[in-house]
């Protein structure tokens, strides 16, 4: 795909904006052109936004969290419950489980899941300061993984090296099964099958 029909600053941005996920060549000249035709204020404001957040933004050294100040604000928070962490795969799932206000415990993102098709291997994940992490007075570990293949795999080999440490943490599960406001009739057989296992008292 060529873009040098473009004037050469022109061609630059259109060839930027198309390595973002999800932006093909046409959806990259249109946002180039929109940019090109908004006041300069605002393409300054948008430089400087994607300045700012390579300049200032970093993981937290305790949960890997993308934040500000480290460590972060869910790490130093003196109203939320240090020795309850709610492992999941990426940042944005800290905001999923937020969203639920029923938790108050703190975090601990893994930037990934585990996939061998992938090349993704434990160490390219952020377990190491996990096991760290469970070296003190932590009294429960959620696996939030998704239960997706790779989701459980990586919940698999976390509860593994977990049991390794033999440090008397409680391991739980999120449960998984048939969605609110859905018809059991549709859910699949896995579905179905982790909805009654997942059963509670009623
Ligand atoms: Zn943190």
């Amino acid at each position: 795909m060529t873009t040098t029909r473009f004037a050469e600053p022109m061609a630059r941005l259109i060839e930027e904006l198309r390595k973002l996920p999800g932006i093909g060549t046409k959806t990259a000249q249109r946002l180039a052109f929109h940019v090109l035709r908004s006041p300069a204020e605002d393409a300054e404001a948008l430089s400087h936004a994607i300045r700012e957040i390579k300049q200032h933004l970093r993981l937290c050294s305790v949960c890997n969290n993308i934040t500000d100040v480290d460590p972060c604000s869910y790490c130093t928070s003196p109203t939320r419950n240090h020795r309850l962490i709610c492992v999941v795969e990426e940042p944005t799932n800290i905001a999923t489980v937020e969203k639920t206000r029923s938790y108050n415990g703190v975090y601990h993102v893994l930037h990934g899941t585990l996939s061998p098709i992938g090349g993704v291997g434990p160490e390219q994940l952020r377990i190491a300061n996990l096991l760290t992490r469970l070296g003190g007075d932590v009294d429960e570990v959620i696996l939030a993984t998704s239960p997706t293949t790779e989701g459980e795999a990586t919940a698999v080999y976390l509860s593994a090296a977990i049991h390794k440490l033999k440090t008397p943490v409680r391991l739980t599960r999120i449960a998984t099964g048939v969605p609110a406001g859905s018809d059991i009739e549709y859910a699949d057989e896995v579905t179905m099958m982790r909805a009654m296992e997942g059963r509670r008292e009623f």
